[in-house]
């Protein structure tokens, strides 16, 4: 959990992280995720982390009105 500021709350509540795949060209099967993951994983130049987050959409909801803001920026992760 961490800090950051909610603008429901209008302060700096708790936060935690939250991540979701993203909805994607490829089917929802176990299998066609598995597929889109390893393509993701070996596809990306960068960083396996980067590329398999290039599938998620990042959240971060606040832990006193559980509102949920997308923060896919990600430079916590580099
Ligand atoms: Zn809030």
């Amino acid at each position: 959990m961490f800090k950051q500021y909610c603008k429901a709350c209008g302060e700096d509540t708790d936060h935690k992280e939250l991540m979701k795949q993203k909805p994607s060209k490829y089917g929802t099967s176990k299998t066609e995720q598995f597929k889109a993951f390893m393509e993701g994983f070996f596809g990306g130049t960068a960083s396996t982390l980067g590329a398999s987050l290039d599938l998620l959409d990042r959240y971060v909801v606040c832990q006193k009105c559980g509102c949920k803001t997308l923060d896919n920026k990600g430079e916590e992760f580099q």
